[in-house]
């Protein structure tokens, strides 16, 4: 933080404190082994300070203590050496474990020094770690840690919507790791998730209002929710204060993700309105983007300064886009997308357009069937946001749990509610189950439930947007209605055509 203010102040007296705390550090530490901190974050810091000072006893402090962990020099807290990230040494780890937030800033420090040092073994782990949390312990909404002993990663594809972890910070960790992925690689799958967690996990952590704050981000809560002797929803403020701090410094930073040069190319990796320029090709190419996303995912780019050579802008192409469109001056472009990203390289002019539709409509997002928690449950998602459903919003009458959605159309509107403000709700064909009553086990020997005749609507709300009406149920993953009640599958489809 201090060097981002001394970049953006050339110099300060905080900056000047930094350092003198650093060059502690390194006259403790450095060559030694008197120890390790039990809470991962320093090793970014000392690379940046190394990137700002070019001091070489920073990174030389920060590679020491990414390579000193996994050989005990930290000692037992109680918790474990997973907890502390010291079970096996950065190099020999192929799997994300132990406490989140932890685990995910080690992971930040350990790109910053790959991407300092060179050292492509030690980035290639660091992708391989990354790939392990996507592809089985990340949650829809990008959050990660399920497990809410140690605050922990759990098993792959341990990812209970309702006891989900996902602390704020965590979200926060992986977005700053997944941007060092992304510069380091220049691969879109990282923005990606950026995305996904930026609009989903970690904007849902702040209320309307602003003035309160989820430290636990879980997929589901009950109408009879307790956490302890709170129905967990959000507070003011926490005796362990990580997430609200950590909330305003990535609010506080945003900007810095939106853009990046490389060589003769300017990357956009995320929209929003905003003003971007940077030097390259022996000028300055500046443009301005124009956007309502994530509500609309049209994006116009104004350019309004040119360098005198050609050079390329490179447009990331959001993952969840399944048909975009681009024209260039109102003539179409061909999308030819490499890393997620297309590329237009030409002689720019003042004035070119560019107009990008990523062509955001209402989808079903089905888990996979490794996810024991969310088998034949489906979700609801439109661009980058994830939704939910809230009681709120469903017919008079009927219980959030006894609704099941029909695989079928999705229909978007505009609303403003008040407490939540200006959204866009999905509208999904649901069936309403019989309510679950009466004594005994909830087990039995047959499917007894059907639904009920009519259809009815299930509403859902942007999970972002939750938590700021009555405190009642919510579930991102809606259980879906009896197959027999579904339209013939496509290979039954197959059957009758031929
Ligand atoms: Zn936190």
């Amino acid at each position: 933080m201090a060097a981002q203010r001394s970049q953006g102040t050339g110099g300060s007296a905080l900056f000047a404190v930094a350092r003198r705390f650093a060059d502690h550090l390194v006259k403790e530490h450095l060559g030694t082994h008197n120890g390790l901190d039990g809470h991962p974050i320093v090793e970014t810091a000392l690379v940046e300070l190394y990137r700002e000072t070019g001091d070489d006893p920073y990174l030389r402090l920060a590679s020491q203590f990414v390579e000193q962990r996994g050989h005990g020099l930290i000692g037992d807290s109680g918790f474990g050496s997973r907890y502390l990230q010291d079970h096996l040494p950065v190099r020999e780890a192929n799997q994300l474990s132990g406490h989140a937030v932890r685990a995910l800033y080690l992971e930040a420090g350990i790109v910053d020094l790959a991407t300092e040092t060179g050292d492509t073994e030690l980035l290639a782990g660091s992708a391989v770690r990354w790939e392990d949390m996507v592809s089985a312990k990340t949650c829809l909404t990008g959050s990660v840690g399920s497990r809410h002993s140690g605050e922990s990663f759990g098993d792959r594809f341990e990812l209970p919507p309702d006891r989900a972890y996902n602390e704020t910070c965590a979200s926060i960790a992986s977005f700053q790791w997944s941007w060092r992925l992304l510069l380091a690689t220049g691969d879109g799958k990282y923005a990606d998730l950026m995305e996904r967690t930026l609009y989903n996990g970690f904007a849902a952590a702040t209320s309307t209002e602003g003035d309160q704050f989820f430290y636990v981000n879980p997929l589901q809560r009950r109408a009879d929710h307790l956490e302890g002797d709170e129905p967990g929803r959000r507070r003011r403020w926490y005796s362990c204060a990580c997430c609200p701090p950590n909330i305003m410094r990535t609010f506080a930073s945003l900007e810095y993700y939106l853009a990046a040069a490389s060589g003769d190319i300017l990357h956009l990796h995320h929209f929003t309105g905003a003003q971007v320029s940077t030097s390259l090709a022996g000028g300055v190419l500046a443009l301005d983007m124009v956007t309502d996303y994530p509500w609309s995912s049209t994006v116009t780019l104004r350019v309004t300064a040119v360098p005198p050579a050609e050079c390329g802008l490179a447009i990331r192409v959001p993952g969840w886009s399944s048909n975009p469109k681009f024209l260039l001056n109102d003539a179409p472009v061909a999308a030819t997308v490499q890393h997620g990203y297309l590329v237009i390289r030409r002689r720019w002019q003042p004035g070119d357009v560019i107009t990008c539709d990523f062509a955001a409509v209402p989808r079903l997002t089905y888990p996979s069937r490794r996810i024991d928690a969310l088998r034949g449950t489906v979700a609801i998602e439109r661009g980058p946001l994830v939704y939910c459903a809230e009681q709120a919003d469903q017919p008079a009458g009927l219980d959030l749990e006894d609704l099941a959605v029909h695989p079928g159309e999705l229909r978007d509107r505009e609303a403003t509610i008040p407490g939540v403000g200006a959204t866009v709700l999905v509208e999904a064909s649901a069936a309403a189950l019989p309510p679950v009553t009466g004594p005994g086990l909830p087990y039995g020997s047959g499917h007894a439930e059907q639904p009920g005749e009519d259809p009815v609507i299930v509403t859902a709300i942007p999970y972002f947007q939750w938590d700021n009406r009555d405190g009642a149920a919510m579930r991102v993953w809606i259980p879906l209605a009896d197959v027999a009640s579904q339209p013939p599958s496509s290979a039954q489809t197959a059957e009758q055509t031929d």
